[in-house]
């Protein structure tokens, strides 16, 4: 039932009717008559209607989101791009301000209800740093990234925030040196066998493996007293590509800032976890903040971290560890010594959402949500304003639409976040602030961060995988032509080894990714339980000045979305997908695609609790064959791996039971649903929507449990978290999977049956809503 389906045949049978129809629909009379007998006849891409409308409706909506799609223009996104990153612009700064004044004073200027809320929230700022190795030699690192001569903006130094990593705590440390690869739980485990323990050592972790913030977490649990973060060229420099500013990628000074918050306990603001912090919040001191650091923790560039490695000893480091530096890798503790030394201002600082509210006609309380960050590390052209100048040409679109008349039926608010960097901030702090607003009338929340030319990138919520297929079905590729589905799905066929060709071919949508964290979704999906999509173009372009310096106008447009058209597509897409999703009469909602994926994440922790229980059976048992003591090479020595006892086997029927009632409601729901649409779907029209609507959009809700995750009660989502070792990465039924990772066996067999019950629940709310929808049909 796709418009734009793998079939050449029916694209040409399409074409043909289009032009039919083109040349049928001049005639006024034909027009009307067709309306009044034919009824549903209608522009071939219009012979489906779009889920949650009438066929009437289908035609408006469409004719709306074609002038819509004509508006956005390149050459606006560069200037916005030009005006945004012309200064850094972080939490605190000047520019920050100035920035969310100018968007404000632009909203308003479209004609749109625009406003800012502000909040206060800490934002260290580094005093001190100092890193010099003592022993065996002499070096003082340089932590500074220098300006490049064609880059006018690089330059700027005086308002840059120095190379640093915000929620370190202060420190003064001197200690033996000692190589972690990642620094992820996996590469501490290779330590042991190596003998080597970290107690007492300042560690050295290069980028990568996983989000930054998992690093110096993982080293204070092992005893360190320190640690740098590099780039290793390897991931971030001259292996990945020509470095800046010949190429795109990192140059030898460069260096990664960044936030090593503890976000995967709860992001935002440290000091008001779960509420606003706004002027009068009750907030707690210093010393009870628990997402900062436990030791110091800073980044350097790879300039700065070859002396370091270079004079490390000890075992050569593992093969997969070895990065592109012209050294030998090895391990250490020693004989390097370094002393590093951190001081921050712990202060509070202001921060500047813009918020812009247009309001729904016939369902005011219900939320369409939509956003990007403003703010950046420094210039920040790619991260944040390549998405944030697009959703300003979006909502130049719906300013110029609401003057010609069109009214969407739920109301939709745009925010330009604050503090999306130091540790989603602004978002955080907004969505805690509007928590039970949020939790009544909110239906789904779209976000964009940075785009970049390429394929578009979808994760989300799968009650929504069906709907922005739709979407991308409709949107044309700047360069090729072809829709940005096409492309999506040419790019699976081209790469068979990925393994998801078969399904790219056959499933009528493409798979879209899950959520972890690592931006401003994080609080509506993870905290309030709002379906949510992130969207953005990649993939043709690669980088290396994330959250440095040289991130700005004159990097972008050299090396990235040069000519601004991929842009202009993000605006068409989020644009279109936040009209079709405002004027919908039914919230387009879909719980098959739902169901398959969660049976599919179902299937994965069975089969990793099996896995896990072998491995452990198979490792005893090799431990008692005298493997490991047969295998030893004196001349280097290891230490074997330490007998487990062996995981009893797990009980998944409360989830399966769980599941079965999900399954079933997502049945009923769809008899439901073809049984309103085939009433002629103007059903769907003639009928009272609001209750079946206000269900619906509460079921993403019912994914989530109130007590959160174990150990993260901010974490409501039962489906989606990021890790709580990945950071960023996902997470899949995370209660259950980290229970089996962390062999915590006594939780798991916890954490099924209240999975199990949320999985329940969903279904009941579904039903719910296929009820009221059966009601409205009649
Ligand atoms: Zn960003």
């Amino acid at each position: 039932m796709v418009a734009d389906g793998p079939n050449p045949q029916s694209r040409a049978a399409n074409a043909a009717l289009k032009l039919q129809y083109e040349t049928l629909m001049k005639t006024p009379l034909v027009r009307l008559l067709a309306a009044l007998l034919i009824g549903p006849l209608a522009h071939p891409a219009d012979l489906v209607p779009l889920r949650g409308f009438s066929a009437d409706a289908t035609r408006d909506e469409r004719e709306w989101e074609t002038k819509f799609r004509a508006i956005p223009d390149p050459t606006n996104v560069r200037a916005y791009m030009e005006r945004l990153a012309a200064r850094p612009h972080h939490v605190g700064s000047p520019y920050d301000q100035d920035n969310a004044e100018w968007l404000l004073s632009k909203f308003k200027e479209w004609g749109l209800d625009a406003k800012i809320e502000n909040f206060d929230v800490l934002f260290p700022t580094p005093k001190e740093r100092e890193l010099e190795m003592v022993e065996p030699t002499h070096f003082t690192a340089k932590i500074e990234e220098p300006t490049v001569a064609v880059d006018p903006t690089s330059s700027q130094h005086s308002e840059q925030l120095p190379v640093y990593n915000a929620y370190s705590i202060d420190g003064d440390v001197t200690a033996p040196l000692v190589y972690v690869n990642y620094g992820v739980p996996d590469d501490y485990e290779q330590l042991d066998r190596l003998g080597i323990s970290v107690k007492g050592a300042i560690v050295i972790a290069r980028y990568g493996g996983s989000w930054r913030g998992i690093k110096p977490k993982v080293a204070a649990e092992h005893g360190a007293v320190g640690c740098l973060i590099y780039s290793d060229p390897h991931e971030d420099g001259y292996f990945a590509g020509e470095v800046f500013p010949e190429g795109p990628y990192r140059p030898k000074d460069g260096a990664q800032r960044g936030s090593v918050m503890d976000m995967p306990v709860y992001p935002g603001d440290p000091l008001t976890p779960g509420v606003g912090a706004t002027k009068d919040a009750k907030r707690l001191p210093l010393s009870e903040a628990a997402t900062l650091t436990k030791i110091p923790v800073m980044p350097i560039s790879y300039g700065d971290a070859q002396p370091l490695l270079a004079a490390l000893k000890g075992p050569i480091a593992p093969y997969a560890w070895r990065g592109a530096l012209p050294i030998t890798y090895h391990v250490g503790p020693g004989p390097s010594k370094v002393h590093l030394k951190l001081k921050f201002n712990f202060d509070l600082k202001t921060l500047y959402d813009v918020i812009v509210t247009i309001p729904g006609s016939k369902f005011p309380d219900e939320w369409i949500i939509r956003g990007n960050h403003h703010d950046g590390w420094v210039n920040g052209a790619e991260d944040p304003v390549s998405g944030a100048a697009p959703l300003m040409e979006e909502m130049r679109g719906l300013g110029l639409l609401l003057k010609q008349g069109w009214r969407p039926k739920r109301t939709i608010i745009y925010c330009l976040w604050d503090g999306e960097e130091p540790g989603l901030l602004g978002s955080t702090e907004w969505a805690e602030t509007h928590a039970d607003e949020l939790r009544t009338k909110a239906a789904v929340y779209i976000n964009s961060d940075s785009n970049g030319r390429g394929f578009l990138g979808i994760e989300g919520s799968h009650t929504l995988e069906k709907f922005i297929n739709g979407v991308a079905r409709d949107i044309e590729d700047p360069e090729s032509k072809l829709s940005v589905w096409k492309r999506m799905q040419a790019s699976r066929l081209a790469h068979p080894e990925a393994g998801d060709h078969q399904e790219a071919r056959n499933r009528p949508d493409l798979r879209i990714g899950a959520l972890g964290s690592g931006s401003d979704y994080t609080a509506f999906l993870d905290h309030i339980g709002i379906a949510s999509l992130n969207l953005g173009f990649g993939g043709e372009d690669g980088g290396g000045i994330y959250h440095s310096v040289y991130d700005d106008m004159y990097w972008f447009s050299h090396f990235a979305d040069t000519n601004f058209v991929y842009g202009r597509a993000l605006a068409q897409t989020v644009g279109t997908a936040v009209l079709r999703l405002s004027g919908a009469e039914l919230l387009p909602f879909d719980f098959d695609n739902l169901t398959e994926t969660i049976r599919r994440y179902i299937d994965e922790v069975e089969k990793l609790a099996r896995e896990k229980r072998e491995q452990i059976i198979e490792r005893n048992r090799a431990i008692d064959d005298g493997v490991y003591t047969a295998i030893e090479d004196p001349k280097h020595k290891t230490v074997p791996p330490a007998k487990e006892p062996v995981p009893p086997f797990v009980n998944f029927a409360p989830l399966e039971n769980g599941f079965a009632s999900l399954q079933r409601a997502a049945e009923l729901y769809n008899h439901a649903l073809a049984h309103a649409s085939e009433n002629g779907s103007s059903a769907l029209a003639r009928a009272n929507l609001r209750d079946a609507n206000a269900r619906l959009s509460q079921v993403e809700r019912f994914l989530t449990s109130k007590e959160g995750l174990p150990n993260r009660e901010w974490f409501k989502h039962q489906i989606y978290a990021p890790g709580f070792y990945t950071g960023y990465g996902v997470k899949t039924l995370p209660a259950i999977r980290e229970g089996i990772e962390q062999k915590d066996w006594k939780l798991v067999d916890e954490q099924t049956g209240k999975v199990g019950k949320v999985l329940e629940n969903a279904g009941e709310a579904i039903q719910g809503a296929a009820a009221e929808l059966s009601r409205s049909a009649q």
